[in-house]
């Protein structure tokens, strides 16, 4: 462990502990709703192998709307380009769960980082697959990723999901009425729910996000998971539209590719320097982490990483 680098995030982090617990955790999702909303954790994995914790960041969370970055890469390993026949890159300036734009736009979703592009995106994946089998190669890449064989699904996360998932559900009925969906609308939304309920640590998440920093190939393993131009690209769509109708607020405030999820977390890239994953339960009303995004404005301001 780095001193400097750990002195940096404990004075980044120490610096917005006042905002912890500011928001709300996730209730509509019930196994999110008793995590204890005065978490906070922060972990950095830079690519010449320097690790920094701090406060919980050990501790497992449940990755949700994150995980799709990594299913969106695995996509595109799949099918390559076609995926934007199916799916938009562009912000959407709407919630994550929206269903208004899909209608005017016969179907196809803005961008693969809200849930309706998700659900596309998980369409594809089971392409060849049984539900098991995408679910399997998901939490495989996240392993790889990682470097860490341990990760895995909280399967009372996902059971909650799947009991309560009435707005994804009808997002994929939706889009399956347009023709956008191949496969059945349950068989989509068991992945999309086992996608979500990923659980893993900052420490973990910054090391499954470093591929992204360091031109799609991991510095440590020399595993080239992805090409540098999908790489960039990737995080390309990550600035625009990670945080959903307040990605330009987080452009403005932090300036680096992120995404959040709804468990708390938010993974940054930091690109040629860093991956950055922090978690803070309690979350803005765009579902978004309030202490999260703080801890990354100040961390991302030390260390002088914004990409602008
Ligand atoms: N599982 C959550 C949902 O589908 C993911 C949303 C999120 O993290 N923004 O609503």
């Amino acid at each position: 462990m780095d001193k400097n680098l750990s002195q940096l995030l404990a004075r980044a982090c120490d610096a917005i502990r006042n905002e912890i617990g500011t928001g709300q955790v996730a209730s509509y999702i019930p196994a999110l709703a008793r995590v204890d909303p005065k978490k906070l954790g922060a972990a950095i994995v830079t690519v010449d192998g320097q690790v920094a914790r701090y406060g919980d960041a050990d501790e497992p969370f449940s990755m949700q709307s994150i995980s799709k970055v990594f299913t969106l890469t695995l996509a595109l390993e799949q099918i390559g380009e076609k995926l934007w026949e199916r799916v938009g890159r562009e912000p959407s300036g709407n919630s994550f769960n929206s269903i208004v734009q899909l209608e005017r736009e016969h179907g196809i979703p803005r961008n693969p980082l809200i849930n309706a592009g998700a659900l596309v995106v998980c369409d594809v994946l089971l392409c060849q697959r049984s539900p098991d089998q995408a679910i399997a190669a998901i939490l495989e890449f996240v392993r790889s990723t990682s470097d860490d064989a341990s990760v895995s699904t909280d399967p009372e996360v996902a059971q909650s999901e799947a009991e309560t998932g009435f707005r994804n559900a009808s997002l994929a009925n939706f889009m399956k009425s347009f023709g956008n969906l191949t496969h059945d609308v349950d068989d989509v939304l068991h992945v999309y729910f086992h996608q979500c309920a990923i659980a893993v640590s900052c420490a973990q998440l910054a090391r499954a996000g470093l591929f992204l920093a360091t031109n799609g190939s991991d510095p440590q393993t020399h595993r080239p998971f992805i090409s540098a131009q999908r790489a960039r690209r990737i995080n390309s769509i990550m600035l625009m539209c990670g945080h959903y109708d307040a990605s330009g607020e987080f452009a403005f405030r932090v300036g680096t590719p992120g995404k959040s999820g709804v468990g708390g977390g938010i993974l940054a890239i930091v690109p040629d320097r860093a991956a950055i994953a922090v978690w803070s339960p309690a979350l803005t009303s765009a579902g978004n982490s309030h202490a999260g995004t703080a801890a990354l404005e100040q961390i991302v301001r030390e260390a002088g990483w914004s990409i602008f």
